[in-house]
């Protein structure tokens, strides 16, 4: 379990310091098993801080949106760092950034938290249907979680509730941090993402029948893009009229124009947080997709996304000896 006490007392240091605007960090939430974001202007408002299995939502979508808005008229930009509650997966957001220029090691005082994987909602909203009081979840160390729903304390074994992703996670340890709270996590072992299965060994057609079934559903709510802190141009090429790479219109043809194209953005940038799939309201396995790319990445050029901020992007090195049999 997270020392809460520790990860308050680290995050009050962090915001009473003058160059610091805010601290990111969770609450609990008001709806189920809904955490919030908590922006810390002052120490006291650290008081709210939590960490607990719930708190699966990647908080550097903030410092990489919010802090790139155009400037109001007249209006200074501030140039104080943002303080950030980050585990492994986020962490790798915040390297991949930075590799990419999108926000400085300067802007940042990162408070890393080795993960043990957290909860998928859409897998306890199942189990627990319309559980509207906020709910809050704590791990034991014999891999179970303990819910108080209304009173009624349920066991659940972690495996059941987990997040896919976490399963298959190789880097639950920050790779950039200031403050760490807690031991570093050891890691084995760790088993292939077991969606990738879907793309490695169905026919050509099946595939494509499985992906027609799933691109026709998608609404184009673009609630995958808003969640990934990875898609952050300033002008998305899906918002494009001059020229128009992709209609507006909701159809599988435009769907999967979009789908495929967001894919290959994220080939190499990606750093398998899960938060798109989390937040698709048509459940579209997205993370097969992301998945895929991220094993062709690295078994074609050895590239792992979000690991050190001194190495180059994937596509910002080019070498001559790179494998080029997918060039028509
Ligand atoms: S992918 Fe890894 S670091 Fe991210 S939430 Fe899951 S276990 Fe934690
Ligand atoms: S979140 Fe799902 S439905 Fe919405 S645009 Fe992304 S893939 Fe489509
Ligand atoms: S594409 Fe999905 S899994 Fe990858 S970084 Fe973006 S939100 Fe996370």
């Amino acid at each position: 379990m997270v020392d809460k006490e520790l990860l308050v007392k680290t995050a009050k240091k962090i915001v009473s310091r003058e160059d610091v605007k805010y601290v990111v960090g969770y609450k609990q939430g008001t709806y189920g098993f809904v955490i919030s974001p908590s922006f810390a202007y002052t120490p006291e408002d650290v008081d709210n801080f939590i960490y607990n299995p719930l708190c699966k939502k990647n908080l550097t979508v903030y410092p990489i949106l919010e802090e790139k808005l155009p400037l109001r008229r007249e209006e200074e930009e501030d140039k104080r760092k943002i303080g950030i509650v980050v585990k492994g997966c986020d962490s790798r957001a915040l390297v991949q950034i930075i590799q990419e220029k999108g926000l400085t090691r300067e802007d940042l005082v990162i408070i890393g938290i080795p993960c043990k994987g957290v909860i998928d909602l859409k897998k306890i909203e199942k189990r627990f249907p319309n559980q509207t009081e906020a709910v809050n979840v704590v791990e034991t160390d014999n891999a179970e979680y303990i819910l108080n729903i209304s009173g009624a304390v349920q066991h659940i074994p972690k495996e059941e509730l987990l997040s896919e992703v976490c399963k298959s996670c190789e880097y639950p340890n920050p790779t950039i941090y200031d403050f760490l709270i807690g031991e570093k996590i050891e890691v084995g072992e760790v088993p292939e993402y077991s969606g990738l299965k879907n793309l490695d060994e169905t026919p050509l057609e099946d595939r494509w029948a499985y992906w027609e079934k799933h691109f026709q559903n998608c609404i184009r709510c673009y609630a995958c893009r808003e969640a990934c802190p990875l898609c952050y141009c300033k002008t998305c090429m899906a918002d494009m009229l001059e020229p128009q790479w992709i209609r507006r219109s909701v159809n599988l043809s435009e769907n999967t124009a979009w789908n495929i194209m967001r894919a290959f953005h994220l080939a190499g940038r990606c750093i398998s947080c899960g938060e798109c799939e989390s937040v698709c309201p048509v459940n579209i396995p997205l993370m097969e997709l992301n998945k895929k790319l991220e094993k062709d990445v690295k078994e074609m050029f050895k590239y792992n996304a979000g690991l050190d901020t001194k190495e180059k992007t994937l596509f910002g090195t080019f070498n001559p000896d790179d494998p080029e049999e997918f060039i028509m």
